[in-house]
């Protein structure tokens, strides 16, 4: 087994805690400079003063996503300005962007983060790596590329798209790992079979670092066996990131038995998103992150809305810092259908369960007659044959994980859309 960085990555957990106490401090006695948070923490009644020991934390405010985009672009700078070297942000399609701001150390602490993570993924120096997430204002590409660089492996930053000149690329230079988002994966498996290039013949790929969406265990099998991860001995590895607290941060190991986030520049809580208490080990709840390290724009507590399940026990791997081991959405993929929050995941669960379902799907949202109605447009895979009790069956077990009722409409093969960065799950067509 290879770390990147064993005195960190095996650090006894009792050690581990001290040191995030005494980063916590450190970051909440910064903060209280800034107008915003100082006046959070008057409004709790809490000083940084307080924070003695880690049942202290808990008293400490939450920060909400609409906390960055209120303070957009710089209400929530804690560091200095001239020290600042990068700047990220969301696409802001649906309102005010989420900002980023890095000072150098940042953007060291956010690289050396993604190094862990590739190492711990199984990548070496001798990797050829097609570097697919977007590079540009979305935090993945960069964060990507520096990770890469830093391990030594050799990066081709191809951005996302242009599937003809990625395939080519591959052939050329014998790329042996691909990253991405997982649908953009899926769709590269797609076109190289109908060139006629066979991924486990023609392609070396063996590793796949994908994020950017959410993905199901059975969407992630599918990838390693489509595009030849699998059959070259090595597999899919998932990332977690977000934009506030500096980009992709998390991923699988070499087990995939959760995805590995950083203690030492990380603290992760998972608590009841109604009673604001942690959930007991094991049990599903809201991840709420604390950037212990980033000097610029560091966040306290931060509500993530993702459901997650998280392991706070030793990885086999030997690491021992938190794992994200489920999952179960994020809150903004969240619909709300006629009064039930659906999740896009949990369609994608259901339908990939069955081999005869391609990974191409879209979820329709209409409105009949003032009520709301839910359709799912699939498209089958190759040679499937799909009869109407096929159809009954899917729409019976969607309704069993949706509590309401989703049509099923089988769509031609090639007709529904294909994406290279963020596959758009849901058209929502209600008025
Ligand atoms: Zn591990």
């Amino acid at each position: 087994m290879a770390y990147f960085n064993e005195f960190w990555e095996l650090m006894d957990q009792d050690q581990l805690k001290e040191v995030q106490l005494e980063k916590f401090q450190k970051q909440a006695r910064r903060m209280y400079d800034n107008a915003f948070y100082k006046r959070r923490f008057e409004e709790t009644g809490v000083t940084p003063e307080d924070i003695k020991n880690w049942d202290d934390i808990k008293k400490v405010p939450f920060t909400h996503k609409d906390d960055l985009r209120e303070n957009y672009p710089l209400g929530l700078l804690i560091g200095d300005w001239k020290d600042v070297v990068r700047i990220h942000m969301t696409s802001g399609t649906t309102g005010t962007p989420t900002p980023m701001v890095y000072t150098q150390n940042d953007v060291d602490v956010w690289t050396e983060c993604m190094a862990r993570n590739f190492v711990a993924g199984g990548l070496t120096k001798n990797d050829i790596v097609q570097q697919a997430h977007g590079l540009g204002l979305f935090t993945g590409g960069l964060g990507f590329h520096y990770g890469l660089e830093r391990v030594g492996a050799k990066v081709i930053p191809t951005s996302s798209g242009g599937t003809d000149r990625q395939l080519r690329l591959m052939q050329e230079w014998g790329t042996t790992v691909f990253t991405g988002t997982p649908s953009y994966a899926a769709y590269v498996a797609e076109v190289a079979r109908e060139k006629g290039i066979d991924p486990e013949r023609d392609l070396k790929l063996r590793l796949g670092f994908h994020g950017g969406e959410p993905v199901s265990d059975e969407l992630r099998k599918r990838i390693d066996e489509r595009i030849g991860y699998k059959a070259h001995g090595g597999g899919m590895r998932t990332c977690y990131g977000l934009t506030e607290m500096g980009g992709p941060i998390g991923m699988d190991c070499e087990n995939t038995s959760g995805i590995h986030l950083w203690g030492d520049h990380f603290l992760v809580e998972v608590l009841d998103p109604k009673t604001l208490e942690d959930v007991q080990a094991g049990k599903a709840g809201e991840l709420v992150i604390t950037n212990l390290s980033f000097e610029a724009m560091p966040i306290l507590r931060f509500r993530t809305g993702d459901r997650v399940i998280v392991s706070f026990d030793r990885c086999e791997c030997g690491r021992t810092h938190p794992r994200i081991t489920s999952f179960l959405g994020r809150v903004d993929d969240m619909l709300l259908v006629s009064g039930t929050n659906v999740f896009p995941s949990q369609v994608e669960y259901v339908l990939l369960q069955h081999p005869r379902m391609s990974e191409n799907w879209q979820l329709v949202v209409g409105d009949k007659k003032g009520l709301h109605t839910l359709k799912v447009e699939v498209e089958p895979v190759q040679g499937a044959e799909i009869d109407h009790v096929f159809i009954e069956r899917l729409e019976k077990e969607l309704y069993s994980h949706l509590e309401i009722t989703c049509r099923v409409d089988v769509k031609p093969i090639g007709t529904l859309p294909r994406f290279e960065g963020k596959a758009v799950r849901v058209r929502d067509e209600r008025v």
